[in-house]
Order: C-alpha cells, then sequence, then structure tokens
C-alpha cells in the first residue's frame, strides 16, 4: 500500500531529512586518504545518536553498520570496516539512513577520495544528474515511469549502465515502503504520483554493464565487470504543482531550465 503523508507528516520527515543532510556533508567532508571505513560509520552513528534520532540501518535485516560504505566496483551495501583504509583514487558512495520522531530519512552520495581521475569525476557527476532529472519529473499526475525514463536516457547517453536490479522506494514511518522506484522505464507508464507520495530516488549507475555480483558477506554488491559505480540519492516529497520537495536537501531551489525536457 502507498501511504500519502499529510503535512504534519512531512514537516516530521522535513526535520529527518534536514538532520540526514547534515550528518551525510559531515561525513563527506571527512572522507580522505588512510582513514578507515569504520571512522566513518563511528562518526555517522554517534552524531545521529546526539541528536536524538536513530540510525536506521544498524540491525535493518542483520546490518552490521549505521552506514553503507562502498568503494569502487561496490555499488551498495558495502559494511564499514576498521581494516579498510580508503586510498588515493578511489570513489566511496555513503548511504545513510535515520529515524527521527518516528520518521524516516535516507540518502546517499558518492565522494572522491583525495585526487580522482576525469572518468570517475564525470561517473559521480552524470549520476547526480541522473537523479535530478529523475526527480523532477516526480510530480503530480505524472507517473514512476517518467522518474525511471529520465534517470536510464540520461545514463545511457553517457554510454553507462543503469543497475535494474535495485531501486528506489516508498518511506515514511518505514525505510522501505511501496512503490519500488526504478531507475528505467517508459514514459508515461507505472503507478501514477500524487501530492504527500513520499520517495526515495537512488540511481546507481556503472561506467560499465549493469549486472551485479555478491560477496561472501551477504551483503556486498559489486558490478560483475568490476566497473566503477556511484550512487545517489535523496527522500523527497510530491508537492501539489512543479518539482517535487527534497527533504534530504534543504532549501534546493530548481532551475527549470537545467532539468527540463529539452536538455534529455
Ligand atoms: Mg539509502
Ligand atoms: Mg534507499
Amino acid at each position: 500500500m502507498i501511504t500519502v503523508k499529510n503535512p504534519g507528516q512531512v514537516a516530521r520527515m522535513r526535520a529527518a531529512g534536514a538532520l540526514l543532510h547534515e550528518v551525510l556533508q559531515t561525513l563527506a567532508q571527512a572522507v580522505k586518504p588512510g582513514i578507515t571505513t569504520a571512522s566513518l560509520d563511528r562518526m555517522a552513528e554517534e552524531m545521529i545518536r546526539s541528536c536524538g534520532a536513530v540510525p536506521s540501518f544498524l540491525g535493518y535485516d542483520g546490518f552490521p553498520a549505521s552506514v553503507c560504505t562502498s568503494v569502487d566496483d561496490c555499488v551498495v551495501h558495502g559494511i564499514p570496516s576498521e581494516k579498510e583504509v580508503l586510498r588515493e583514487g578511489s570513489i566511496l558512495s555513503i548511504d545513510c539512513g535515520l529515524i527521527l520522531d518516528g520518521w524516516q530519512a535516507d540518502s546517499a552520495l558518492t565522494v572522491p577520495v583525495g585526487e580522482i581521475s576525469e572518468k570517475d569525476r564525470k561517473l559521480i557527476e552524470v549520476t547526480e544528474q541522473c537523479f535530478f532529472a529523475g526527480a523532477f519529473r516526480a510530480r503530480s499526475g505524472a507517473t514512476l515511469g517518467d522518474i525511471g525514463a529520465a534517470v536510464q536516457q540520461l545514463a545511457e547517453s553517457h554510454g553507462y549502465g543503469v543497475i535494474h536490479d535495485l531501486t528506489g522506494h516508498g518511506i515514511g514511518r518505514e525505510m522501505h515502503e511501496e512503490p519500488s522506484v526504478y531507475n528505467f522505464g517508459l514514459p508515461g507508464h507505472g503507478q501514477r504520483l500524487c501530492a504527500g507520495m513520499t520517495l526515495a530516488i537512488e540511481p546507481m549507475i556503472a561506467m560499465g554493464d549493469w549486472h551485479l555480483t555478491e560477496d561472501d558477506d551477504g551483503w556486498t554488491t559489486r558490478t560483475r565487470d568490476h566497473s566503477r559505480c556511484a550512487h545517489y540519492e535523496h527522500t523527497l516529497v510530491i508537492t501539489e504543482e512543479g518539482p517535487p520537495e527534497i527533504l534530504t536537501l534543504p532549501g534546493y531551489q530548481w532551475k527549470e531550465q537545467q532539468h527540463g525536457t529539452d536538455s534529455l
């Protein structure tokens, strides 16, 4: 069942989103060669708990940490480790979620570790653009297919692979609610959107082929061809008119020309 949130509930999700934005910015700024992914996890948990929130990933289906740290060819669900020291030239996806006052926020981004190649920088930038292209179409009266098609068209126009096996999702009291939000699709197809729906849109884009493989730990998900992958996610609410409010990017203002149909 898809739940539609009322303005009071959206306000609480906005507060959760603002806190998660702060946490992720702090983590992103701490990333540098020589630190461990476990140190990022500790930083996230401390910050979340000190603000009266709860890390939603910790214990979710048995996941052992408060953030997912996914390096290079790891797409998602990388487990932070004391043994994993970040190296110059890597790219790191940080995915984090929290619960504040009973309401969830979920967001992810990919950051460079020190100096990275031009190719990797472009992958990160295009993945972010894919999010904005999809999210721009997440409006009352549009469909989930409109979102997926926009993400897919932009990613594939750069020769990248759109991960098909992992999706965005509805979000609210639960981290994962209906519907699934695919990063591919056909305009005009799928679930129709209405104001008050809250979604996590999260393109996962591979430099090469999109097929996946899982490590023996049962979590770490990689591209089968070991091409590098970037991830960019925000929690947002569909509004009565125009593009959505991005709850995990407080104060974000849409620029029509930048994400309009003519750019696709
Ligand atoms: Mg996430
Ligand atoms: Mg998510």
